[in-house]
């Protein structure tokens, strides 16, 4: 048996991760440009990468369901992995002139002071990724599996037994898409999708900004994100619709302006003539919920992972698997 599966963002790891720890018996042929290429096509490269339950109960949404066990498995793989540029952190909810919406979303507050500010909030646990690093860790461990075959290519023409790339052609007996939010270019999908850029900006270097611990601060909703080991500060996303060849900055200089009235130091720290402008494309389906369905017999899409891709990709691997699974034994499954 011959499995191909198409991209080396997130979505394309979690389903090799799972084809692996299952054990399938299958040469696996990896397709798709190196990691460090493509620049903003590759979102899992261009992430702020904070993985957190945010206050997110089960049985009140299919997301939320999703969501509740995608952190629980994530969590255990890097338990289990300690993978590289991966770290805890503590993470301070804030929202100061309405503490409301903070009590519905998680039921109490309690006190806290960080960077000399006394506050009613919410403290979480969470865990943020440096994306080069973690990427490029989880990239060698998968490629250096037997089964795995790596190949560096660009596909332009796909169907569930053939892929044109721009190299070679290639053949197989089922193919796991993974493509992200371009999928579209290429492809009339029979679910919609939708790309949704978002922005963030990065300082490297930070002095004296007056934290101690990897940290994230989340000021209605939007995160400052600190790394302790690299001193690397990151703001952001932005989340309104907007433009990836000509971005508004807008949200991202409104977030600015909310941490800096309430940690004036701040102003010198993120100055904007030293911040550096990233930009990745998100991939939204129906509901903002992750989306796996048969494009074709034997051409699974993966896809949907939209703001919460860190989070998704080992629950969402494991099920496209078992997808892959059900059509072995001839069963439905769409
Ligand atoms: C600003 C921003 C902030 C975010 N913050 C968070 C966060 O805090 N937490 C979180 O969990 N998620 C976050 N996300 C979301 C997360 O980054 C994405 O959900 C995730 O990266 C999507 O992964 P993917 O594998 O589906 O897509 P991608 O990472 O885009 O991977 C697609 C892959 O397909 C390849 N490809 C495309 N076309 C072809 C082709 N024709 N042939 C071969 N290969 C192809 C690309 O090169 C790439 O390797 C954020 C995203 C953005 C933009």
């Amino acid at each position: 048996m011959k499995l191909a599966v198409i991209g080396k963002g997130l979505a394309a790891m979690g389903v090799i991760e799972a084809l692996i720890k299952r054990e399938i018996d299958a040469e696996i042929l990896w397709i798709g440009p190196r990691i460090e290429d493509l620049g903003w096509a590759n979102c899992s490269r261009n992430s702020t990468a904070v993985v957190a339950l945010q206050g997110i109960k089960e049985d009140i949404s299919p997301l939320g369901d999703d969501l509740v066990e995608a952190f629980h498995k994530t969590k255990e793989f890097i338990k289990v992995n300690n993978p590289s540029g991966v770290k805890r952190a503590d993470r301070y909810h804030l929202s100061p002139d309405d503490t409301e919406k903070l009590k519905v979303r998680f039921g109490s507050l309690e006190s806290h002071k960080i960077l000399n500010l006394d506050f009613e909030g919410v403290y979480e646990e969470a865990f943020i990724f440096d994306p080069t690093v973690f990427l490029r860790w989880w990239y060698d461990r998968l490629e250096k599996h037997p089964h795995v075959k790596l190949v560096d290519d660009f596909i332009v023409e796909l169907t569930a037994s053939e892929a044109r790339g721009l190299k070679e052609d290639y053949s197989f007996d089922f193919v796991f898409d993974a493509r992200g939010a371009f999928v579209t270019d290429q492809l009339e999908t029979i679910e919609k999708i939708q790309k949704v850029p978002g922005h963030y900006w990065v300082w490297e270097d930070v002095l004296d900004v007056g934290l101690n611990e990897f940290t994230v601060l989340t000021l209605f909703g939007h995160n400052l994100i600190y790394h302790h080991d690299t001193k690397r500060l990151v703001l952001g996303g932005s989340t309104e619709k907007d433009d990836i060849s000509a971005p508004r900055l807008d949200q991202l200089h409104q977030q600015r302006a909310a941490f800096v009235s309430l940690f004036p130091n701040l102003d010198d720290v993120l100055c904007l003539k030293k911040a550096a402008l990233f930009s990745g494309v998100r991939s939204k389906a129906s509901k903002r919920r992750p989306t796996l369905f048969f494009q074709n017999e034997n051409h699974l899409i993966i896809n949907g992972f939209y703001k919460n891709g860190y989070t998704l990709c080992h629950l969402i691997g494991e099920r496209a698997v078992e997808r892959y699974k059900s059509t072995l034994f001839k069963t439905d499954s769409n």
